[in-house]
């Protein structure tokens, strides 16, 4: 459903966010950990209250209203995600429990398609997620696992992934935008390199989703993955966009209910797509509440997102740079509202530690990306991450947090 794009008040904004107004640590909440999670607007949350209030049921089986309704509203989310997404078709897009589980399931789908001839291709950039499965898939297969390295800008090295692709190459993955940097990757022309070479590709867009709205019709991408917890919606949602070409190749990925078509103990066919992978009663409350939050965040706009989102990161750059000692991690120009630094001779843990006290939510760690820390050759680093909601005032905030925090440690 199409709606007006409002004028961008933030503060406005910032009102359908209960948790915003709360306190913590007797200090007014603020939230810069927005790539490990998003916050709920109001609109998201009464969805999930009116379903378990008003219509609760199983889906796709039961013959009375209730179930009826529930249906409709799951399946109206799926449309809602196919055109959010741009995809062909509804069965072109698979609910599953999060970006994680849905790499897992193309992962276990190749077992069958690849052999110990077969390469495939990472990124130096990604999420564990998006390596620990195909790991396990190449140990399974046989094939061999490439890796496209990154530079100290916290870019991918483009020529080096030139040299890695052959026709041995079959399958691709990377990420859209890095969760630990922000850099926002080149994907369309990593697709259209894979592509050149015969090669599947697929996007892990988890961090992607809340600052762009992707096309996968016109990337031509063959799979490509969200999390609707990072994109104002609940955990324990995801989806899997596949061409309808590799889900009818891909073998199911779990048995159970609702995926087949007829169950005799001789033999088991089972059922279209997407009924194929989405076995058993699937997170129904969840999925309309998703449908609920992408319609959230068309409201608002993603040009207005982006927009207000580069001018936090353009503040918080200049004002955290300016701070003797503070060294930011990936400062390439084409990166999302996120912001990995360390101070000099500080443990970032220590500092994520005083910042919490002062109210300030920030991740410290290696954020699920290893690899990238030991490129740099650090333990972890101090992570901000921005959201459309928040503000330049929280900004100025963290900033004399961290001034804080550098004098009592150092
Ligand atoms: C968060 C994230 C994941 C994992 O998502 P889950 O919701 O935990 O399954 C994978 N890749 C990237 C880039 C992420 O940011």
């Amino acid at each position: 459903m199409p709606q007006q794009h409002i004028e961008f008040d933030v503060r406005k904004i910032r009102e359908d966010f209960p948790i915003l107004s709360r306190q913590l640590n007797g200090e007014q909440l603020v939230y810069l950990d927005n790539a490990a999670t998003s916050q709920t607007p109001i609109q998201v949350i009464d969805v999930i209250s009116d379903y378990y209030k008003n219509y609760n049921s199983n889906i796709h089986r039961g013959v009375h209203s209730l179930s009826q309704e529930a249906t409709n509203k799951y399946e109206n989310s799926r449309q809602k995600v196919q055109s959010h997404f741009n995809a062909k078709f509804p069965h072109e897009i698979i609910f599953t429990s999060g970006t994680t589980d849905a790499i897992n399931l193309v992962a276990h789908g190749f077992e069958t398609i690849l052999n110990e001839n077969d390469e495939v291709i990472v990124s130096a950039l990604e999420h564990h997620s998006n390596i620990v499965p195909w790991q396990m898939l190449c140990e399974k297969t046989g094939a061999v696992l490439r890796v496209i390295p990154m530079n100290e800008e916290g870019e991918l090295v483009l020529s080096e992934y030139d040299k890695l692709l052959s026709d041995k190459t079959k399958l691709v993955f990377v990420n859209h935008i890095s969760n630990a940097l922000g850099t926002i990757n080149p994907i369309e022309r990593i697709i259209e390199k894979a592509h050149g070479v015969g090669a599947a590709i697929l996007i892990d867009g988890a961090q992607a989703c809340p600052h762009i709205r992707p096309d996968v019709l016109a990337l031509d991408v063959d799979f490509y993955v969200a999390s609707a917890h990072k994109m104002c919606g609940p955990t324990g949602v995801g989806v899997l966009y596949g061409k309808e070409k590799w889900l009818n190749t891909l073998p199911p990925y779990q048995g159970g209910g609702e995926m087949i078509s007829e169950v005799t103990f001789e033999k088991t066919t089972y059922a279209d797509l997407p009924h194929k992978f989405e076995a058993g009663t699937p997170h129904v409350c969840g999925v309309i509440a998703y449908g609920a939050a992408i319609d959230y965040l068309n409201g608002i706009g993603f040009e207005n997102i982006q927009q207000h989102e580069k001018e936090l990161l353009t503040y918080a750059t200049e004002q955290l740079t300016a701070i003797e000692g503070l060294r930011i991690y990936g400062p390439t120009k084409n990166k999302t509202s996120v912001i990995s630094f360390n101070i000099n001779g500080i443990h970032p843990y220590d500092i994520g530690t005083i910042l919490d006290k002062m109210g300030i939510a920030v991740r410290t760690g290696h954020h699920c990306a290893q690899p990238i820390m030991d490129y740099y050759k650090i333990p972890g680093t101090v992570r901000a991450s921005f959201s459309f909601y928040n503000t330049l005032d929280e900004i100025d905030k963290l900033v004399s947090g961290v001034k804080k925090a550098k004098a009592m440690l150092s």
